[in-house]
């Protein structure tokens, strides 16, 4: 016999009908459905007029004796009936958490409130939810760079395995720790302000962008490592995801390209003056020959009495000039090619650009070329490695020196101007045939010569030179004729 619903208290009864989301149903101690409310026939997929009268154990499984239901609720207590497989109309299956309840009510026989809601969804969401979780999991144990997530406070929530070999702390040595225990020092407190400052206004610094950062590892060595971040907002929690990369291979890997590099920029100079060596020495031997004359044009002196004190002086003065001379050809030599630590510092841009033209004009006046040197007061001083700046003015004179032999006009011009309140340009002009079109092109780069002779690295070293000063260099064909290479140094303060 079916009870009717009125027959309850009117809270429940207005809480059973109306309810669509849980299934609520009423049973007696047998298990003969009492009411069966919209939640019930929507989960069920039965209508209440078709449930109502007939047993529960067709849509719960709870066993058809007797006492079925008082074993439920015994059951609940303990907690074991949490979720059951139910059974539609159809005979479909589903799983679904079902609540037992008696319900007493004076002098009457026993009632059961059974409360059941589907957990279909919230189990998909858990396992979806699990399903993220180990997949996650997979990333952080796969992906080769180190991956750190942060919450907003910059707690570690997760740590990737490169993360781990990378800083030396396990996961479980990490996770809930401050981010800050894997930076040096000084950026740990400045990362919470960071942090905080975000916060606070919003303004990004890092996130989304990359930066080499330094990092601490757990032995307390510090490594540079480049550092992109991303943010996440999941559940209304801000996350960061950082990414790193180990940049000390890199590193090792440009400086030992650098040291490479000054090791060639270092031979090419060398081997530039090895090619002058014959030049040199007929330079070098200009004032020995002078000073042998003067010398034996004293001793004659000093024979013949009474002694030309004048001529004698004037003689030994002259070979002591002569004498000077030989010695500076020799220490700009030696500076030139000397392999010193490479060093910026504020030079004097006039003594830099006469030694280097010096020495790259040696032997050039006798073959007919007239060099001028037009340097710009304005620009006193400029920021450079003294010798290697020396070197790209070496090399451009000379190449100035190699194209206007044979013209009838062999003029190179060496010209200093202040292009700017902190830039200096310095230009090596000529009246060679220009440059040839065919090798314009790739100009400054290695290898890449018109001559019989030519190694064709002078240019594409003095590029590796000025780009490395912070400048720039180029070449253009004059309309006059000849070539005019320029390049740009940065000014010392004044
Ligand atoms: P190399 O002098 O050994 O050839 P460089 O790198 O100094 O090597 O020069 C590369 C090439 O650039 C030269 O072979 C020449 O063709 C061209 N070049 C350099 N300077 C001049 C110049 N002043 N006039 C014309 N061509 C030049």
């Amino acid at each position: 016999m079916s009870r009717p619903i009125d027959d309850l208290t009117p809270v429940i009864a207005a809480a059973v009908t109306a309810d669509r989301r849980r299934a609520l149903i009423l049973v007696d101690r047998h298990g003969r459905i009492l009411s069966w409310n919209a939640g019930a026939a929507r989960l069920f997929e039965c209508s209440a007029a078709n449930a109502i009268g007939g047993d529960i154990a067709r849509f719960v499984p709870i066993g058809p004796e007797v006492g079925a239901i008082d074993a439920l609720v015994a059951s609940q207590s303990t907690g074991e009936a949490a979720d059951r497989w139910l059974v539609r109309a159809d005979q479909t299956e589903f799983v679904a958490t079902v609540d037992v309840a008696p319900i007493d009510r004076a002098g009457s026989e026993p009632v059961f409130a059974l409360q059941i809601e589907d957990v279909t969804d919230r189990r998909a969401a858990a396992v979806s939810l699990e399903r993220s979780e180990a997949h996650l999991q997979s990333i952080l144990a796969t992906i080769p760079d180190a991956m750190i997530v942060i919450d907003e406070r910059g707690v570690i929530e997760s740590f990737s395995a490169a993360a781990a070999r990378l800083f030396g702390y396990t996961e479980a040595e990490v996770i809930g720790r401050n981010v800050g225990m894997l930076m040096p020092g000084g950026d740990r407190a400045r990362h919470d302000d960071y942090i905080a400052h975000y916060r606070q206004t919003g303004e990004k610094r890092i996130i989304g962008t990359g930066r080499i950062v330094v990092g601490r590892r757990r032995d307390g060595s510090e490594f540079p490592m480049d550092l992109a971040v991303g943010e996440t907002l999941l559940e209304g929690h801000r996350l960061f995801t950082g990414f790193i990369r180990d940049l000390t291979t890199q590193q090792e890997a440009e400086l030992r390209l650098k040291q490479l590099q000054s090791e060639l920029i270092h031979i090419s100079r060398v081997s530039a003056m090895g090619t002058m060596a014959s030049t040199i020495a007929h330079e070098l031997n200009q004032p020995l020959a002078a000073i042998t004359n003067y010398m034996e044009a004293s001793e004659d002196l000093l024979r013949q009495l009474p002694i030309d004190t004048d001529l004698l002086g004037e003689a030994v003065s002259q070979s002591a000039r002569e004498a000077l001379r030989a010695g500076a050809i020799v220490r700009r030599l030696r500076d030139f090619v000397a392999r010193g630590e490479v060093e910026r510092r504020v030079e004097p841009l006039a003594g830099l650009i006469e030694d280097a033209s010096r020495l790259a004009l040696i032997g050039a006046r006798e073959r007919g070329v007239r060099a001028l040197i037009d340097l710009d007061p304005q620009a006193p001083l400029v920021l450079a490695d003294r010798v290697q700046i020396q070197q790209v003015v070496v090399n451009l004179v000379r190449n100035a020196v190699e194209a206007v032999q044979g013209r009838t006009v062999r003029d190179v011009t060496i010209t200093t101007r202040r292009i700017e309140p902190d830039r200096v340009r310095i230009t090596v002009a000529d009246t060679g045939g220009g440059i040839d079109p065919a090798i314009e092109p790739r100009l400054f780069e290695a290898f890449n010569t018109s001559k019989e002779a030519g190694m064709g690295l002078g240019l594409s070293i003095s590029r590796t030179i000025v780009e490395a000063h912070g400048g720039r260099i180029w070449a253009e064909n004059l309309k006059q004729g000849g070539a005019a290479f320029h390049f740009t140094l940065e000014s010392g303060a004044i």
